[in-house]
């Protein structure tokens, strides 16, 4: 639980930080305080300091963050802390939050003791303190048994000398323009918490217990919903995992069914080709039995060619082949010629016997002529 205390002077801050700490077990981070403290042990970050003091300067706030981070990063603040007197501007807060932030501790709760004017100014203007034991009274709201008389010790009561109402104006209105944009600040991030600093002094810090329990439960439950969100994370990673491992086994699935199918399908292609193979086998063996009159056409086609060629060529340069093929075909021709004639002769010939035969029988003379043919 990391806390900044914020509060107007005179809101009795300072009297609940110190409850608070008793009861939660948080160490109290008090700027001044620490100042004092590094600047007693002489420190790197206490000498430093040091001449900022002694040269009437303020302490940067460089150098205030730095003694900031040394005090929370002890074993005691593990658990948190409750910081007071820092930030006491907007640039200092957003520098506390960077600072905290880098070191994984962000603020929990800033808790705003807010106090009325009025209530404020009767509060600082009825502060009395004991000069013997310290022991602090108020006039209003806390006074003595006997006026100006310490009740434990019986010592004498003193009213402070800052605290007039000239000097309570001073510091009110530094609170309001520096430390109330703060308050927006935290306010803004959803961590500013106000508690009202009138009353008694156990009442307000019953009011404070209260945030702080409240902040404390919620811390837990963001912690119980971190956890759940984590455990949710877990789970949808391992269900992304599952299914990218699906994927990618469905994908491997695929690549093989497809490597299957274009097996299949190369193994059909093969049977395929083979069929085609066959058929173009069949076809070439049909188209050699078609190209037989075919090339007997073609054949035709080429004696018809040389005949047309021959034709053309009648005025020119005659093929010595062709010539004698044509040659050779009249000579046929005309051996065919004159077989008809013989034929048509020995025809003629025989008629002419059959008529000769028949004049025989009729002439004796024909005999004798026939006598003589045979003789021959
Ligand atoms: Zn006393």
């Amino acid at each position: 639980m990391r806390i900044v205390l914020l509060g107007a002077p005179g809101s009795g801050k300072g009297t609940q930080a110190k409850l608070l700490v008793e009861k939660y077990k948080l160490p109290q981070i008090s700027t001044g305080d620490m100042l004092r403290d590094a600047v007693a042990e002489g420190s790197p970050l206490g000498r430093q300091a040091k001449v900022a003091m002694d040269a009437g300067q303020l302490v940067s706030d460089e150098i205030v963050l730095g003694i900031i981070q040394e005090r929370v990063t002890r074993p005691d603040a593990r658990k948190g802390f409750i910081l007071d007197g820092f930030p006491r501007n907007l640039q200092q807060a957003e520098a506390l939050d960077q600072l905290l932030t880098s070191l994984g501790r962000p603020l929990n709760l800033s808790l705003l003791v807010a106090v009325d004017v009025d209530a404020l100014i009767q509060r600082l203007v009825g502060r009395r303190t004991c000069l013997s034991c310290g022991q602090m009274y108020n006039v209003y709201y806390a006074p003595p048994h006997i006026e100006g008389r310490c009740d434990e010790c019986g010592g004498r009561l003193r009213h402070r000398g800052d605290d007039n109402e000239e000097t309570i104006g001073n510091r009110l209105r530094v609170f309001e323009t520096h430390t109330l944009p703060v308050a927006e600040y935290y306010k803004e991030q959803g961590k500013l918490r106000t508690v009202q600093g009138v009353g008694e002094i156990s009442d307000i810090f019953k009011a404070m217990s209260k945030v702080v329990e409240d902040v404390k439960a919620n811390i837990k439950n963001e912690t119980r919903t971190d956890a759940i969100r984590a455990a949710f994370a877990k789970h949808r990673a391992s269900k992304a995992e599952k299914a990218a491992a699906a994927k990618k086994d469905a994908a491997k699935k695929k690549v093989t069914a497809k490597k299957a199918a274009t097996k299949k399908a190369a193994s059909k292609k093969v049977v395929k080709k083979a069929v085609k193979k066959k058929a173009v086998v069949k076809k070439k063996a049909v188209k050699k039995v078609a190209a037989k009159p075919a090339i007997a056409k073609k054949k035709v086609v080429k004696k018809k060619a040389v005949k047309k060629a021959v034709k053309s060529k009648v005025t020119g340069k005659k093929k010595p082949v062709a010539k004698k093929k044509v040659t050779a075909k009249k000579k046929v021709t005309a051996k065919k010629k004159v077989t008809a004639k013989k034929g048509a002769a020995k025809k003629t010939t025989r008629n002419k016997v059959v008529r000769k035969k028949v004049a025989v029988k009729k002439k004796p003379a024909a005999k004798k002529k026939k006598a003589a043919r045979r003789k021959r």
